[in-house]
């Protein structure tokens, strides 16, 4: 029998490295990997039961059997899951496939060491044994009956070997080696600590040194009372292979349309925020507590990605595959059900715990953004979970759609708002002024998804939501306004100054949402607005020639100056026209070469001075 030597992939090398050098505590982490790889392998082994008839040593009991020696200084995790073969032994323990290791490894290396605490954060799988082990042994056999037994070893630096070996049971043994000075992992009481901490509720059972150690409760189906608070975040732990706590816990029972089990967890971190790419679906399917698919892809919505948890049903079939789940009219209930409910759970907490919603949201408000863009039959409630920044509120503080509504003024029918970068580009910019004359407040809106949110939200409950920049809104008149050009002039002095500025602009017009500035340029309903301009030019589109309406104050005195230099100085004229123009395009964003107006500001003062 052969014996073949490996290198590791240069990013195992890599990791390796890290893992083996890393100043970080928390060794006892690598218990949980190698328990809940055994596990994962169990779970395979369920799922290839259902659709072959012929697997090696069907017989056997599917358990995770752990062993510990320490005189030997050795501690060995034996499953009967789906095992290896030599293809999988090279592919799976040789190289990185894992998206998750990979992001791992992408992010220390731009944090450089300061990022080796998150090996506990995020776990590195099977690797994280060489933190406590001199060398590694893996003795496996496939499910395959036909494939040979094997013996992967290797002490974590170069390359590992792979042999024949006499025959082994079904499943992966491996046996760790301890470096000295980790000696207490071979110790029985303290492996019984980390099992007892970090795998009990996995759903085979564990023996140690022949011993039963874990519980294996369905968590999800007893009552609320009957489950402490310690035992929903040890179990949202186990299911969600995470380390922080759940920010939520949502535990409820259904019988009608559906019979429903679950048990939600929203987590703390948002794992998307560190870079980690998308996040898989972490909610598993299960049938009168038999797991039917650990990550099922059409339960629910792609926005809720971000949920752990568990949902039962003793509705549905067993024998459901995961193939057919996702057409499956029952999944898709179930999971509108589920959705449903976590929505009204979100909005009971908003109102319960504000401060604690605000921090959930602060984190995770993008996927209900994506929500509202993506899930026709979810947008009202999602609509309803929105905060945000308004007119009428000290900077910081957040409001509903509902808040806003319950302040609205007598008559007022629609929900402004405006979308910029900050705050202060909103304050700054020249659309809020006529809302503010008349006491309506305007909602603020700054992220860059919002621009894809309100191409899908025109309402809520019934009130249009309006952007405030448009240029069809009718706003009444306010008392506060002094004399203004005659309506003959005002009139003569937009004709002239649509004719001066040419293609330029789409119209010009006399209106009323100016207070203090003698012009503001609106963007026409169709045409991109200057967020979404940024968007574009981001993504290396060119955006369309901005052609605003310009709205002018007649009440303004540099107006009113206007219409009269007009007849006085018409070269003079028409080049503070096109510098009001410019000024305004700038107020609202929408300049491309702001140079311009300087060269143009000093050729005004030269002919003036
Ligand atoms: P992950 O579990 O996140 O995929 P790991 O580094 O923990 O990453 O494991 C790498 C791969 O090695 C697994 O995906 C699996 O294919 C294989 N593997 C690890 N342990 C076992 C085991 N006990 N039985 C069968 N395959 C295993
Ligand atoms: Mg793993």
């Amino acid at each position: 029998m052969s014996t073949e030597h490996q290198s590791f992939q240069a990013e195992v090398r890599q990791l390796l490295d890290i893992v083996i050098h890393s100043l970080y505590t928390d060794k006892e982490i690598f218990t949980r990997e190698l328990v809940s790889n055994a596990s994962d392998a169990l779970e395979k082994l369920k799922v290839i039961q259902l659709t072959e008839n012929e697997i090696y040593q069907a017989e056997q009991e599917l358990q995770i059997e752990i062993s510990s020696d320490e005189t030997a200084r050795t501690l060995t995790i034996a499953d009967r899951g789906i095992g290896m073969t030599r293809e999988e032994l090279v592919q799976n323990l040789g190289t990185i496939a894992h998206s998750g290791t990979k992001a791992f490894l992408q992010n220390l290396q731009e944090k450089g060491t300061q990022g080796a605490g998150m090996i506990g954060q995020f776990g590195v799988g099977f690797y994280s044994v060489f933190m406590v082990a001199e060398s590694v042994e893996v003795f496996t056999h496939s499910w395959r009956a036909d494939a040979p037994s094997l013996k992967w070893t290797s002490d974590g630096r170069e390359g590992y070997e792979i042999e024949e070996v006499e025959a082994q049971d079904r499943g992966a043994k491996i046996v760790i080696h301890l470096k000295e000075e980790h000696a207490e992992f071979a110790k029985e009481s303290r492996i019984k600590e980390l099992l007892t901490k970090y795998s009990n509720f996995v759903a085979f059972p564990i023996l140690l040194n022949g011993e039963r150690v874990n519980k294996v409760e369905a968590l999800w189906l007893k009552a609320k009372s009957e489950v402490t608070a310690e035992e929903y975040e040890e179990f949202y732990r186990f299911t969600a292979k995470a380390w922080d706590k759940p920010r939520y816990t949502m535990h409820f029972t259904a019988d009608v349309p559906l019979d429903i089990h679950a048990l939600i967890f929203l987590p703390e971190e948002n794992q998307e925020r560190f870079g980690f790419g998308q996040t898989q679906p972490g909610v598993a399917l299960y049938c009168k507590r038999v797991l039917i698919d650990p990550q099922p892809n059409g339960l629910l919505p792609e926005w809720l990605r971000f949920v752990r948890g568990v949902i039962d049903s003793a509705d549905l079939p067993l024998n459901i595959s995961r193939e057919s789940m996702q057409d499956s009219a029952l999944v898709k209930k179930l999971g509108q059900v589920v959705t449903k409910r976590l929505l009204k759970f979100l909005e009971k907490q908003a109102i319960d715990d504000a401060t604690a919603y605000r921090s959930f949201y602060e984190s995770f408000s993008r996927y209900l953004k994506e929500g509202i863009v993506s899930s026709h039959e979810h947008r009202d409630s999602l609509s309803g979970l929105l905060r945000f920044q308004t007119s009428m509120m000290e900077a910081g503080e957040l409001s509903s759609f509902d808040d806003y509504i319950s302040r609205m003024k007598d008559g007022q029918k629609e929900i402004y708002y405006l979308m910029g970068a900050s705050r202060e580009v909103i304050e700054g910019g020249p659309y809020l002024e006529a809302f503010k004359a008349r006491g309506l407040e305007v909602a603020y809106f700054m992220e860059s998804v919002d621009e894809f949110v309100f191409d899908s939200l025109n309402e809520f409950k019934d009130k249009k939501l309006v952007r405030a920049d448009q240029a069809d809104i009718e706003l009444d008149d306010t008392v506060n306004e002094g004399t203004a050009l005659s309506e003959d002039d005002t009139s003569s002095l937009c004709d002239w100054w649509k004719e001066t500025m040419g293609s330029g602009v789409s119209d010009v017009a006399s209106g009323k949402r100016l207070v203090g500035s003698p012009v503001v340029a609106l963007v026409p309903e169709d045409s991109p607005n200057a967020q979404m301009r940024a968007m574009m030019k981001a993504m290396g589109q060119e955006a369309p020639e901005v052609k605003p309406m310009l709205e002018i104050n007649p009440r303004h005195a540099l107006i009113k100056r206007l219409a009269a230099l007009r007849t006085e100085n018409p070269e003079v004229a028409a080049l503070v026209a096109q510098q009001l123009v410019d000024q305004s395009l700038l107020a609202a964003g929408l300049v491309e070469h702001p140079q311009q107006l300087a060269t143009r500001m000093n050729e005004i003062l030269e002919k003036v001075l």
